[in-house]
């Protein structure tokens, strides 16, 4: 591994670079076990537990008490609790929608999961919800009219509007929305504009019927192109690298 170390010191006071360890370099996750930093566990060298500021630490907990991430926070931890290894997303789903009290449902859904999303609707509506849900060609608008390359209109002639989705949500007052397949990045505009907290209960991954860890479980054989035909920054690349861009 060529990856640096990164002190505490310079943690605290650099920005962190791609070569940089850091939770995702980590073998031990000793931040799960017991409570605290004294909890006799060996934490690597570049643990961002132990070179945390603890004045960001004791900020950030203090947010938990702002607004309504309280309510939020328990509510998720209850759900967590009471469903694991029991629950399937859909009613850990319901059961936190209950917790933090939400009455109107949002379905922000991909029109390609139409079907998916009626029988949402209505397992929903069964448990006594209201439900308004938003198919992602609403406004049925031509993706070149905002600037979006003509040819992409081959895989569809219209735009997904997860603007427009979120609007129309946030007009209806959800209490809580739920993503069932946008596309990557449609679901990241989705999320920065809703007004109420979104969920998501569907990662839409076309090719792994919507389940895109199946890529990460199966990188040492089926998809073991994710290693060997990555598309690498030059500088990344070795000299005589048989991935070295030619
Ligand atoms: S916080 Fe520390 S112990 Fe936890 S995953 Fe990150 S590096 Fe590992």
């Amino acid at each position: 591994m060529t990856a640096k170390k990164t002190t505490t010191r310079t943690r605290q006071t650099a920005r962190v670079k791609a070569t940089d360890l850091t939770c995702t370099d980590c073998a031990v996750t000793a931040c799960r076990v017991g409570t605290g930093l004294g909890n006799g566990t060996r934490f690597p060298d570049f643990c961002l537990s132990t070179s945390l500021d603890p004045s960001t630490l004791t900020e950030v907990l203090g947010r938990y008490d702002e607004q309504d991430a309280h309510r939020v926070m328990v509510a998720a931890a209850e759900t967590e609790h009471e469903g694991y290894g029991r629950w399937p997303r859909v009613e850990e789903t319901i059961q936190f929608a209950r917790k933090i009290g939400a009455h109107k449902l949002g379905i922000a859904t991909c029109v390609g999961l139409i079907q998916e999303s009626r029988t949402l609707a209505r397992i929903l509506r069964d448990r006594g919800f209201e439900v308004f849900g938003v198919g992602c060609k609403v406004g049925t608008t031509a993706k070149h009219e905002v600037g979006i390359d003509a040819a992409c209109e081959q895989t569809g002639v219209n735009m997904c509007n997860p603007i427009l989705q979120a609007e129309l949500l946030n007009e209806e007052g959800t209490d809580l929305n739920i993503v069932v397949g946008l596309c990557v990045g449609h679901d990241a505009l989705f999320v920065r504009h809703s007004k109420a907290y979104a969920t998501t209960l569907v990662a839409k991954d076309r090719v792994t019927g919507h389940n895109p860890i199946a890529a990460l479980y199966l990188n040492g054989s089926y998809y073991r192109k994710l290693n060997d035909e990555w598309d690498r920054p030059a500088e990344l690349t070795e000299p005589g690298d048989s991935r070295s861009a030619s």
